[in-house]
């Protein structure tokens, strides 16, 4: 890592360098529309799954980009691919085909929970 004179805690460094990239490529390549998303949780707010269970479709995409894959297998059969969250978004993200994407690309790149 390279030393700016100052140091953080390690819980607070995120190394880019060392981030999983596998899905998140795998996903714009398959839906480029996800490179839209704002964050601004319009998903979530209607999520079927969210109001039943600790399932959280914003969140899970801020995972994925940090290359977090083992907690986004654990969530992610959460979701009931219902598709209320793409009538929502308000730049038109198919999330439900980023949910199906996340499923195939999570058993294509033989990912599973922590142990
Ligand atoms: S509603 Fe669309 S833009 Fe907003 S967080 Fe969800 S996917 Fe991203
Ligand atoms: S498709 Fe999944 S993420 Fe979207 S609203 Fe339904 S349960 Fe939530």
């Amino acid at each position: 890592m390279r030393n700016f004179g100052f140091s953080t805690t390690k819980s607070r460094t995120i190394d880019y360098g060392d981030i999983d990239r596998r899905l998140i490529s795998y996903i714009l390549e398959n839906e480029p529309t996800f490179n839209a998303c704002l964050s601004c949780g319009s998903c979530t707010a209607i999520c079927s799954a969210g109001n039943l269970t600790s399932f959280n479709i914003r969140k899970l995409s801020l995972q994925i980009r940090l290359g977090d894959l083992e907690k986004t297998h654990e969530e992610i059969d959460k979701c009931m691919l219902c598709g209320k969250c793409l009538l929502e978004c308000p730049r038109g993200i198919n999330t439900r085909n980023v949910v199906m994407l996340i499923k195939k690309g999570l058993t294509i790149f033989e990912i599973k929970d922590k142990a």
